[in-house]
């Protein structure tokens, strides 16, 4: 598709299919946060616009119970509960790890093309682009279903039958865990009537983020 020059994005129409025209400028765009707890449209189809809205308290519902079926699969086939404990801790330290690395090489990957553009805001970009949008904080279930499959297929390579499960459900665990306390620091109240102000709500998100470059 054609880089239009000097375009300029309409945020009072569905995002998502619009910021590929930025070109070089989506880099300096995206960086340039709209603090507003109100979330913009990216789709103009329905189902598709759904998708992209997640309730952060889905994460743990959908998510715990699966990661307690693969521990439960490892214990099944007769594993240890000082093993089981280790893998799982292992898991939650190989999601820590895979965290870092996605955030520091692919979601601050820099993009000038259409779908550069539009993939990289779809992964990552929106977050900081509209940092306080609630329902676009968390990871959306549907597309964290459709990545655990080849992850899933990896650790069943790499570990043995007993322990691939527990190995998966640590770390499936460990993203959990991140999702809900980055929501958590974005989102969470603070108990005192102290009004937090942006620099204070940036500074969170930078410890949270760890690379932003803004
Ligand atoms: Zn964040
Ligand atoms: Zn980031």
């Amino acid at each position: 598709m054609m880089v239009v020059q000097n375009f300029v994005v309409d945020l009072n129409k569905a995002l998502v299919f619009q910021v590929g025209h930025l070109g070089e400028a989506y880099e300096e765009w995206v960086h340039q946060p709209i603090v507003s707890k109100e979330g913009p449209r990216f789709f103009e189809n329905e189902i598709l616009e759904f998708l992209t809205r997640t309730v952060w308290w889905a994460i743990p519902v959908i998510w715990l119970p699966v990661v307690c079926w693969f521990i439960y699969k490892s214990i099944r086939m007769g594993l240890s509960c000082p093993h089981l404990a280790l893998l799982v801790v292992l898991g939650i330290f190989v999601w820590t790890l895979l965290e870092y690395s996605l955030h520091r090489f692919l979601f601050h990957i820099k993009t000038k093309t259409y779908w550069g553009n539009t993939l990289h805001y779809l992964l990552h970009g929106c977050h900081h682009k509209h940092p306080m949008d609630g329902l676009r904080l968390v990871f959306p279930p549907a597309a964290t279903a459709i990545l655990l499959m080849p992850f899933w297929n990896l650790v069943k390579l790499m570990a043995t039958t007993s322990t691939a499960p527990a190995l998966f459900g640590g770390g499936l665990l460990g993203y959990v865990m991140y999702d809900c306390t980055h929501y958590y620091l974005h989102h969470g109240q603070p108990r005192t009537e102290v009004p937090r102000n942006l620099k204070h709500k940036s500074l969170k998100r930078k410890i949270v983020d760890g690379f932003t470059s803004s």
